[in-house]
């Protein structure tokens, strides 16, 4: 009897775990990891929403442990606790992921855990939303308080008699802290069984590329700048993390990413959208705010984005932005791709865009120096910092760089630099001997090396 029971257990375990490994395997089979290069990390996904999750989580499931540390410090830091975000991300944001979405977070969670990494599904939902959770959400619930929404990103789309080719550049560099802004290093190659094929850098663990840059196989090429100073937030609309992955992989055009982008708008993370259509030539700024949504589009021109609000309305109605200090990060900026774009007006091009990108004038002060003023932020340099978004020598600034033109596009491809793309290196323990205040982002502070321009291409 005994070894009856034996036997059926060893038989039943023989017969069970090759299904077990075929079925991992058949999940897994289009996806592959890339080695490292040049500070990124590439990634293929392929296959129904679930398996691209499962892919997800089971192909980057260290980076996904590691990430969630980091995101848990930036957004606990003086705010709430992990606990809070979880329980949003459980009963507000949720009930809102529509069906395709909830099945590929679901599908994250199984990966990491099949690799052993202990995170559950509101942990990974509140890591997808955490650009949206803090400060938005948090404002929202203690209202009246308008925590800094910070400077994230300087960017242009440009085209017509702008450009070289007479067709759309994009460029983009994300603007963040350093302990999240070194894991922003993910190029994510997804082929989703419904949609288009599309590439997009981001972050471990999170199913939109959270500063937003990609492009797609219907040739929408898409970035945007958060809008600095925001305030609003609407629990029973869409999260932006939701709109943002389905505009990147459903758009076919600027409309369809115009209206995917306002359907449900629950002003999250409010955004300056920059958006190019390849085929016809045509760039857009849709600025996203909750009660002000404005769309502008043109076959010639530029629209630059680096945190200041367009309309006068949205500015005064939903920000407490000061639109005439010119001393601010955003509108120094401004000002500087105002420049930038006038003197290189016909030649605008991959090269230029990265060369814009490591830009160190400062147009308030008119010289060259890094700092929370210059296109290339580095906020670690500066005796002012960027407030109220980071105090003085604050660790954040641009830690990745995009660049894109149409025939890249074409191709798939994008060029990528991580870390600044002046060649800079932040060194995390020269910086926290120098600053012991920011003791408290110890062992999850990283360096954030300077790497050269990359080209990456998608899957063929
Ligand atoms: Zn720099």
């Amino acid at each position: 009897m005994r070894i009856f029971a034996a036997l059926v257990l060893a038989c039943g375990f023989l017969a069970a775990a090759p299904a077990k490994i075929d079925s991992n395997s058949a999940r897994l089979k289009k996806a592959y990891r890339k080695a490292p290069q040049s500070g990124w990390i590439f990634v293929h996904l392929e296959g129904s929403a679930g398996d691209i999750g499962y892919q997800h989580g089971y192909l980057l499931a260290n980076e996904i442990a590691d990430t969630e540390r980091a995101v848990k410090l930036s957004i606990t830091h003086d705010s709430k606790d992990w606990q809070f975000f979880r329980g949003a991300a459980e009963s507000v944001l949720w009930p809102h992921v529509e069906a395709e979405y909830r099945a590929e977070l679901q599908g994250i969670v199984a990966g990491i855990q099949a690799k052993g990494v202990k995170l559950d599904l509101w942990d990974i939902v509140a890591m997808n939303a955490w650009l949206e959770l803090s400060p938005y959400y948090t404002n929202f619930v203690d209202s009246g308080v308008h925590r800094s929404t910070g400077d994230h990103c300087s960017a242009f789309v440009a085209t017509g008699s702008y450009t070289k080719d007479g067709r759309p550049v994009i460029a983009h560099n994300n603007w963040t802290d350093y302990m999240t802004g070194s894991r922003w290093n993910i190029i994510f190659d997804i082929v989703p069984e419904r949609g288009n094929h599309f590439m997009m850098d981001g972050m471990p663990g999170l199913i939109h590329s959270g500063d937003d840059f990609g492009i797609n196989s219907q040739g929408i090429m898409i970035t945007e700048t958060t809008i600095t100073a925001f305030h609003g937030f609407d629990p029973d609309g869409v999260p932006e993390f939701v709109r943002a992955r389905k505009a990147m992989q459903y758009s076919a055009s600027i409309d369809d990413f115009a209206r995917i982008m306002k359907d449900g708008n629950n002003g999250g993370y409010a955004n300056d959208w920059l958006v190019a259509d390849r085929k016809t030539g045509e760039i857009a700024s849709l600025e996203l705010g909750l009660k002000h949504v404005n769309l502008w589009r043109t076959k010639d021109g530029y629209f630059a984005g680096s945190n200041f609000p367009i309309d006068p309305a949205l500015a005064k109605d939903e920000t407490d932005f000061d639109v005439h200090d010119m001393s601010n990060s955003a509108n120094a900026r401004h000002a500087r791709w105002d420049q930038l774009m006038a003197e290189n007006k016909g030649q605008i091009d991959v090269a230029l865009g990265q060369r814009f990108l490591a830009d160190h004038y400062d147009s308030y002060e008119k010289k060259i120096v890094p700092s929370e003023r210059t296109l290339c932020g580095h906020v670690e340099m500066s005796v002012r910092g960027s407030k109220p978004w980071q105090p003085p020598f604050g660790t954040a600034g641009a830690v990745e760089n995009k660049v894109a033109d149409a025939a890249m596009a074409e191709q798939m491809s994008f060029t990528a630099a991580m870390g600044h793309a002046c060649g800079i290196h932040f060194k995390a323990a020269k910086h926290l001997k120098e600053h012991p205040e920011f003791a408290w982002e110890k062992g999850v502070l990283k360096d954030l090396d300077s790497h050269a321009w990359t080209t990456f291409q998608a899957a063929k």
